[in-house]
């Protein structure tokens, strides 16, 4: 019995690292999923960028064409600017972003990064110049310096470190048991959504790049992880053009241009103060929000007293 246990062992062993594998790779195709079969067109030239001006015109998009999620949408980012896209749950957010970054082909109009059709040029071209921070972000089965470091491989110990303290989260790598060296990811020590948030953030400060995409995280965190991601993304969107799909409203108040969407079409666009005083769907989603954190304040001080 002795001996066959040895070999029964290590069959386990063998289990576990070919199903661990097998995760991996579901989470690449997880990955890999949302990129169909968008080629590049033949001859597509590089992207030149200069400033980082979008414009979208005329977008119309539709998953499978029985169902059209952007029904004819126009707006432009000016370069080093911040417009917000809010609205209903399903309105067509996050399609936007990532027909910025071309995961999808649009049926009509055009959308453009310094006058070039984002179909013209190679995605390579194009993935360049955009970070993204999406909602929720896949971390590699390695350290988390690696991690980090993902966003500009050539970068420096000292660099790396730099952009987590940004990120806002450099304090708190520093309080894990191996530090930077700490193993993350499905395999290793597992961060909150916020965490993992801010990972994606300092892999964004590294790259550097002139166009940003932040997918804000859907569900909610709390005040004080909130406003420390806050003032990461503050820093990391200054005179940067900035795209910012918000699924709440509090990060959204200082945006150059809120869009607000509904059923595909905008519904309002302005400043705060100018979508505030029309006193419509906008108006109507911040008391909303407004009420349901007030809520949860005085129900925690509730319990704090307790
Ligand atoms: P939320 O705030 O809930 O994240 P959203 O405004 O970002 O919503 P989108 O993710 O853009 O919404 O989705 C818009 C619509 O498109 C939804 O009805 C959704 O079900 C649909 N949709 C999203 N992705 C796909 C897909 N890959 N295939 C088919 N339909 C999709």
């Amino acid at each position: 019995l002795m001996q066959l246990s040895v070999p029964l062992n290590f069959i386990g062993f063998v289990y576990r690292e070919i199903r661990q594998g097998l995760t991996d790779i579901e989470q690449m195709f997880d990955l890999l999923e949302v990129e169909p079969e968008v080629v590049d067109r033949a001859g597509a030239t590089e992207l030149q960028i200069r400033q980082g001006a979008i414009a979208f015109k005329d977008v119309h998009f539709a998953y499978d064409p029985e169902r059209a999620i952007l029904k004819g949408i126009s707006f432009d980012v000016p370069a080093g600017k911040t417009v917000a896209i809010v609205g209903p749950s399903g309105a067509g957010k996050s399609t936007i972003s990532r027909l910025l970054y071309r995961f999808y082909d649009i049926q009509g109009g055009s959308i453009t990064i310094d006058g070039q059709d984002v179909r013209e040029v190679t995605q390579t071209s194009l993935r360049k110049v955009i970070g993204m921070v999406p909602q929720d972000t896949v971390l590699f089965n390695d350290t988390i310096a690696y991690n980090i470091r993902y966003g500009r491989p050539s970068a420096t110990e000292e660099e790396v470190q730099a952009a987590a303290d940004i990120a806002q989260i450099g304090t708190f790598i520093q309080t894990l048991p191996d530090g930077y060296e700490t193993k993350v990811g499905e395999r290793g020590l597992k961060l909150s959504g916020g965490e993992k948030q801010r990972v994606a953030i300092a892999r964004t400060i590294l790259k550097a790049p002139p166009i940003l995409i932040l997918d804000e995280a859907t569900s909610a965190l709390d005040t004080t992880t909130e406003h420390e991601i806050q003032s990461a993304l503050d820093v990391v969107s200054k005179n940067r053009t900035t795209l910012v799909i918000a699924h709440r409203l509090s990060t959204v108040i200082n945006a150059d241009e809120i869009i607000v969407l509904r059923h595909g079409t905008i519904a309002e666009r302005g400043s705060h103060a100018d979508l505030l005083s029309q006193n419509g769907l906008y108006a109507s989603m911040w008391n909303r929000q407004r009420e349901a954190t007030q809520a949860e304040e005085q129900l925690r001080k509730v319990r704090e007293n307790d």
